[in-house]
């Protein structure tokens, strides 16, 4: 986050109250959104289908173990949730696949002596979401199934419009072009952005729209598709994504940095995104990694602020001595030119603090970086583990960190990852 978007956030805590009841959707905020749930049982029933989703296929012993739960317990929840078409067990024979908890062990169980262990999985292709992600200028969007793998391709297209009825109108079109017909039909919609959302529907706060008050989005956008559409803070719903069908499933604790435009920290403990009223403000954008590094536009000097693309693009010009922009620093590095190579080297150093700290302070077992210029990064995993080691205990643990292909469709499928953990909680 850049210093004019902390400010702006000051003035919109300010303005919030005359705002929402100014905006155009200020008339639906006292309506509530109704919004599906596949099944209404017991917490336990929950939370197994979560399990099966999780590290599903999963067998009947692991699973009663992972949620204490005796063999009787857990046969009579999966008998439920087979009977209302949640999960399925899989063909007899077939190994359990899915990965279980970090530190799990099965314990070797009287009952289980002679049954023969189905393994269970979610019905997938029973329902589909649609995932929408509003980014630095751009609109995603993308149809997944109920273990949020793809359907079809996904459609990015430049944001026409920034007023909140614009936007509305843009997605519903893309929604309609993206959605699958032979497919069935979306039973829900997450839409993700950079911002700070309250409900799952209010926009209070959202840089890359310079909306200036409250914006009703969920309700906006549910009324123009015609589907239960919740809205969520873009990096919880990467989180939750990793936690729940990709790199993290099983991880106690784990965190993402992301840079790009901005610079993005968010944390998760159990599979969940550790809430805090403050924590999509960017708290990790101001963060001393480099004391000998570029003054941002609040002042400090070194801040991770030096790992946004305006500001690489800002001290690469100053290297090469003339005005360059970002994309030219992306060019030359891909090209291999030594100014480049070298800022790029001190990037990841930089990055490797800041991933030092993260690990040092909230004691995350893995971390993930991602974001649009995540590329860099990928680059010179040899100076983030510098960076790294040059903060942290020689006798702590190495810090664990995975940097996956970026691409827009992870984060459009992660809006939909939430819509799916809301549509079985
Ligand atoms: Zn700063």
């Amino acid at each position: 986050m850049t210093a004019e978007r902390a400010d702006a956030r000051i003035e919109d805590s300010a303005g919030r109250a005359a705002g929402a009841a100014s905006t155009a959707s200020g008339a639906h905020s006292t309506r509530e959104l109704a919004y599906p749930h596949w099944f209404r049982k017991s917490e336990a029933t929950h939370n197994v289908a979560r399990g099966i989703m999780q590290y599903g296929p999963i067998a009947r012993t692991p699973l009663a173990q992972i949620f204490d739960l005796s063999q009787g317990a857990l046969s009579r929840i999966t008998s439920d949730l087979i009977y209302d078409g949640v999960i399925e067990e899989m063909p007899a024979g077939s190994v359990q696949a899915g990965r279980l908890p970090e530190g799990f062990e099965l314990h070797e169980s009287s009952e289980r002596r002679g049954r023969p262990q189905t393994a269970l999985r979610i019905r997938e292709d029973s329902h589909t979401f649609i995932g929408v992600n509003i980014h630095d200028q751009e609109i995603t969007v993308s149809q997944v199934n109920a273990m949020c793998r793809p359907i079809g391709s996904e459609l990015t297209e430049k944001i026409e419009g920034t007023a909140p009825e614009a936007v509305t109108a843009q997605i519903a079109r893309m929604v309609a072009q993206c959605t699958d017909a032979s497919a069935p039909k979306p039973t829900a919609m997450g839409v993700s952005l950079g911002g700070h959302i309250d409900d799952d529907r209010f926009v209070t706060y959202a840089p890359f729209l310079y909306w200036d008050a409250t914006v009703d989005l969920g309700a906006l956008l549910q009324e123009a598709t015609g589907i239960p559409t919740k809205v969520f803070n873009d990096l919880d719903s990467v989180l939750l994504y990793e936690c729940w069908f990709g790199d993290a499933i099983g991880v106690s604790r784990f965190a993402v940095i992301t840079i790009g435009a901005g610079v993005g920290y968010s944390l998760s403990a159990h599979g969940n995104p550790i809430d805090n009223p403050d924590k999509s403000y960017g708290l990790a954008g101001h963060v001393l990694i480099d004391p000998e590094g570029p003054r941002c536009s609040a002042g400090h000097i070194g801040c991770s602020q030096c790992l946004t693309s305006d500001s690489i693009a800002e001290e690469y010009s100053s290297i090469i001595g003339h005005v360059a922009t970002f994309q030219e620093f992306e060019e030359d590095l891909a090209a291999n030119k030594p100014q480049a190579r070298r800022l790029c080297e001190r990037t990841c150093y930089r990055l490797g603090v800041l991933v030092a700290t993260v690990a040092n302070l909230a004691m995350p077992s893995r971390v993930l970086i991602s974001g649009e210029s995540s590329f860099i990064a990928k680059k010179n995993r040899e100076s983030i583990r510098k960076g790294i080691d040059a903060f942290r205990h020689s006798q702590a643990a190495p810090v664990e960190f995975t940097i996956p292909n970026f691409t827009w469709r992870l984060w459009s499928d992660s809006a939909a990852a939430r819509a799916i953990a809301a549509f079985i909680s």
